[in-house]
């Protein structure tokens, strides 16, 4: 159903589709990203220490002020008391609440109910509360569970509240997408209830159940891809490895030896693929170990036999990236390598070329795998994952492997192998590169709040020859949410470095492609100092003269962001740092970051963290990623993994089997 059905106004509808909320479904399948629990009352009491307290509070209103009319930020101030312990608190409303006309009919003598944080001062026996997360009249009722999203700019939240409530009044929202007595089954309430729990909590049991519910459906139809995708995997090839001399010649033109990491990847990848196996082979290697020269080597081995390979990458930047080195590296050898970034960004005569084999390498996207991209013999495939794609782009890969195509997937995040064989199949080869090349030292990182600290760490950096990037959440300010932006920064860090003979460059994802590749390239090549840009160099960049990493509002980026931003420096003997600017002193994901440097440590702090509250809070879109929830929740996906083989073994059609089959879209993610 449109969103329009809603019967919003146009600007606020237009607000809403500004998240991708362009149905009534996609906004009841936004959950909350948080629940909390005001179902008591608690009491606001003396004390002899200035306390913190978290909770719902029932209070009498004594009287409305507001600020005067000179005041730098306007606010509302509430004077009242608890209604049972008759202590005083005063409650704060900063800048937007004046808009909603919220206190029209707030009385002196009205109880209201308050939920938020409360701060007393022993100095004034009193309790202050700001910006309170729930004031509403008070009325039993009202105690409850209350939910929280993530915020849509320009809305309030109570607005949002209100749409929701609104999409819900529609009955049926959401159709069983199987028999229901597989859910109930499992005890699980029906869609419909658990979408309205999870939106209205009565509960906490009734939303445990009603996340598990949603949980469960997530896991089955991940659970039907896979086997459906393994299933039709083959174990055998007829891409056997006939000439090794092309790897020898590259690794001996190498400016160093491969690690002992490498090599053992490398000669056991090469030992599955006699015999005529097909390998099937996950590397892991945290960042900056060196998987993409295995890459390149494994593929050498399969152009001097004859065929022809594909490196996916999940991004642009990196595709390029991967471009330029591939090419570098294979040019002397007469091998041509062609860059894909969509199906229909391939030239005629480069479609042609790799149709009739002149062109041995191909990498870009995912695109490579449509059918426009005809190989003549295209014997292996290379998916650079960092920790980008996701299962439907691994799906493309399947029609090829059913072929005999070898694959080799790279991952910075690691798996267990149980997991690794229940995401990539049974049959996977688990090579992990241990070692980091040699001279590598550990990135060092520090947290500070000043803005300035880093522009001296950064021109400290340049001063002796190297590089730095500067990555900021936002693109250009915005009011509401007041991050760092690559457009602010710019002119601080242009400021401060131009003068002294240093050149600044920016980067975001809204440059065009040429502008992108070009800014890639100068930064590259060292004609450029400072890169300062968004998350678009987050995964697999390499440029070894950069050694000083900046990362602003860095309390804005999750774990495993962070670590693979830390991941583009440190990748020569040069010592490198990373500076982490937050005005958080506290933030958890920060401190980690500071303690280690193990990507396995990471992940599963990571995990730790995210836990139960953000539980399906995995980006905006509501694109979770299955594997999370697979570690989360362990036995439901044991019943999920038997439900799909039972459903698929009996050939059944419900929309949730046709759904997961679906063809992963063309889109390429930056
Ligand atoms: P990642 O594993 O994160 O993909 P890369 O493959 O991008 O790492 O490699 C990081 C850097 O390490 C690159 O500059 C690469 O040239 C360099 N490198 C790779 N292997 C070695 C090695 N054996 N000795 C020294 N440097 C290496
Ligand atoms: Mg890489």
């Amino acid at each position: 159903m449109e969103i329009s059905a809603l019967c919003l106004p146009e600007k606020k509808l237009n607000q809403l589709r500004s998240k991708g909320i362009d149905s009534v479904e996609s906004l009841l399948w936004r959950f909350p990203n948080k629940y909390m629990d005001f179902t008591r009352i608690t009491r606001l009491v003396r004390s002899n220490e200035n306390v913190q307290l978290q909770g719902a509070f029932c209070c009498t209103v004594q009287r409305l002020e507001q600020s005067p009319r000179n005041a730098k930020i306007p606010y509302v101030l509430m004077k009242a008391q608890d209604s049972e312990t008759g202590v005083n608190v005063s409650v704060f409303w900063f800048r937007q609440y004046l808009k909603y006309g919220t206190f029209h009919d707030v009385n002196a003598g009205d109880k209201y109910l308050i939920c938020g944080t409360a701060q007393y001062s022993t100095e004034y026996n009193s309790y202050t509360i700001s910006s309170p997360s729930v004031f509403s009249p008070f009325s039993p009722d009202k105690l409850r569970l209350y939910p929280f999203y993530r915020k849509i700019p320009q809305m309030a939240d109570d607005y949002y509240r209100s749409a929701v409530a609104k999409a819900l009044a529609f009955k049926a929202v959401c159709k069983e997408p199987y028999p229901t007595q597989i859910s109930a089954g499992h005890g699980y309430p029906t869609l419909d209830s658990a979408i309205r729990t999870l939106h209205n909590p009565g509960s906490c049991e009734e939303l445990k159940a009603a996340q598990e519910r949603i949980v469960f459906d997530i896991l089955f139809k991940f659970s039907l891809q896979l086997q459906n995708a393994q299933s039709r995997l083959s174990k055998g090839s007829q891409y056997n490895l006939r000439s090794m001399k092309m790897i020898r010649d590259i690794e001996a033109a190498l400016p160093y030896s491969l690690t002992e990491g490498q090599r053992n990847v490398l000669s056991s990848m090469f030992a599955s693929m006699r015999d005529g196996r097909r390998i099937h082979a996950l590397v892991q290697g945290d960042v900056g170990s060196g998987k993409t020269v295995v890459a390149m080597l494994f593929m050498a081995a399969l152009v001097d036999s004859g065929f022809q390979c594909a490196l996916m990458a999940p991004s642009r930047v990196l595709a390029q990236q991967h471009y330029q080195d591939i090419r570098k590296t294979f040019e002397p050898y007469g091998v041509k390598v062609a860059l894909c970034l969509g199906a229909s960004g391939l030239k005629k005569a480069d479609l042609k070329a790799i149709a009739n084999g002149e062109i041995q390498i191909v990498v870009g996207s995912h695109a490579i795998l449509s059918p426009k991209v005809q190989f003549k013999e295209l014997a292996g495939i290379v998916v650079d994952e960092e920790h980008k794609f996701g299962v439907a782009q691994r799906n493309a890969l399947v029609e090829k492997a059913s072929a005999g195509v070898h694959s080799v997937t790279m991952s910075a995040t690691p798996i267990p192998r149980s997991l690794a064989q229940v995401v990539y199949g049974d049959d996977v080869q688990l090579c992990t590169i241990k070692s980091m090349p040699k001279g590598r030292v550990p990135v060092k990182t520090a947290c500070t709040h000043r803005v300035d600290k880093a522009l001296e760490a950064v021109e400290r950096q340049l001063r002796l020859g190297h590089q730095a990037f500067a990555v900021c959440p936002a693109i250009a300010p915005n009011e509401k949410t007041e991050r760092a932006s690559v457009t602010e920064l710019a002119e601080q860090y242009k400021a401060y470095l131009e003068p002294r003979g240093f050149k600044v460059a920016t980067l975001t994802g809204k440059d065009s492609k040429a502008a992108m590749e070009e800014t890639i390239r100068a930064f590259a090549a060292g004609e450029t100092h400072v890169l300062l840009s968004t998350t678009v160099i987050e995964v697999g960049v390499n440029i070894p003269n950069a050694t000083l990493i900046v990362i602003h509002d860095a309390d804005c980026f999750g774990l495993s962001s962070l670590h693979q931003l830390r991941g583009r420096v440190g990748r020569s003997s040069f010592p490198s740092y990373c500076a982490l600017v937050s005005d958080q002193k506290d933030n958890e994901r920060l401190k980690t970051m500071v303690e280690t440097n193990s990507g396995f440590e990471i992940a599963k702090k990571d995990l730790e963290m995210r836990g139960a509250g953000d539980w399906l809070g995995a980006d905006q879109t509501g694109n979770t990623e299955p594997v999370q929830f697979m570690l989360a929740y362990p036995e439901i996906y044991q019943m999920a993994r038997e439900d799909a083989s039972a459903a698929l073994r009996a050939g059944v059609n419900w929309p949730i089997v046709q759904d997961a089959f679906k063809d992963a879209d063309d889109n390429y993610t930056f």
